[in-house]
C-alpha cells in the first residue's frame, strides 16, 4: 500500500484527518513517528503554509505527503486570527489560551449583530518534495463566534463556534458530523475526488 505522511503535529487536526482518510488505500505515518518536527510557517496565506508543511515533510520522508494549514477568519477582526489561529495568544499557546484571547479581543465588536466567522482549511498533497502540480483543496464553513464556550467535542475554537442551522456549538456536535460539514471535511471530499482523478 502506498505510504502517506501527514503533515501536521496537531493531535486533533490529526484525529479528524486519520478518521476522514481511512477508506482511502493509504497506508498513513504521521510526522511523528518519522521524528519530524513541525515546518516553520513563514507564509502569509493558508496556501503557502500548507505548501511549506507539505514540502518539509515529503523533503525529510521522500514520501507523499498531506499537510492542512486552517484556522479562524473573524470578519470583525479583518480575517483574523486567520493564519495566526494556532499561535493567536503566542507561540506554542494552548486551545483555553486561544480561546480567553478571542473573547477578551472580540468584547469591543459584541452588539446585537453576530459576529460572523469562518473556519477555512486548505489541504495540499505532494507526491514528492519538487510536485510541480501540487493538489490544493480548500473548504469555508461559516459559524458566529459565542459569547462564552459551549461543549467538548473537537479541538481548537470548536467551543466557540455557533451554527446557527444545527442549534448547537460545533464541539457540540458529534464527531462524524463534524467530519462531514466541517471546512476539513468539503476540502477532504474534494481531495477524493482529485485523487480518484489523478490515480485512475
Ligand atoms: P495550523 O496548525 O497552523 O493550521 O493551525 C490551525 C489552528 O486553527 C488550530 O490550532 C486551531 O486553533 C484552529 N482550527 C483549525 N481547524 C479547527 C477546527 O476544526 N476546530 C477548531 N479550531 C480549528
Amino acid at each position: 500500500m502506498q505510504k502517506l505522511v501527514i503533515a501536521t503535529g496537531n493531535q486533533g487536526k490529526l484525529h479528524e484527518l486519520q478518521t476522514l482518510l481511512q477508506d482511502l488505500p493509504y497506508e498513513l505515518i504521521t510526522q511523528k513517528q518519522l521524528g519530524i518536527s513541525d515546518a516553520d510557517e513563514t507564509g502569509l496565506t493558508f496556501v503557502e503554509n500548507a505548501l511549506i508543511k507539505a514540502r518539509h515533510a515529503a523533503a525529510i520522508s521522500g514520501l507523499p505527503a498531506l499537510a492542512d494549514d486552517s484556522g479562524l477568519c473573524v470578519d470583525a477582526m479583518n480575517g483574523g486570527p486567520g493564519i495566526y489561529s494556532a499561535r493567536y495568544a503566542g507561540p506554542g499557546a494552548k486551545d483555553g489560551t486561544n480561546n480567553d484571547k478571542l473573547l477578551t479581543d472580540l468584547l469591543p465588536f459584541r452588539g446585537e449583530q453576530p459576529l460572523v466567522a469562518r473556519f477555512v482549511c486548505v489541504l495540499v498533497y505532494l507526491r514528492h518534495a519538487n510536485d510541480p502540480l501540487p493538489i490544493i483543496c480548500q473548504g469555508i464553513w461559516q459559524g458566529e463566534i459565542l459569547p462564552a464556550l459551549r461543549g467538548s467535542n473537537g479541538f481548537g475554537y470548536d467551543p466557540l463556534f455557533w451554527l446557527p442551522e444545527h442549534g448547537c456549538s460545533s464541539a457540540e456536535l458529534e464527531p462524524a458530523l463534524k467530519n462531514r460539514i466541517s471546512h476539513r471535511g468539503q476540502a477532504m471530499a474534494q481531495l477524493k475526488a482529485a485523487l480518484d482523478t489523478v490515480n485512475c
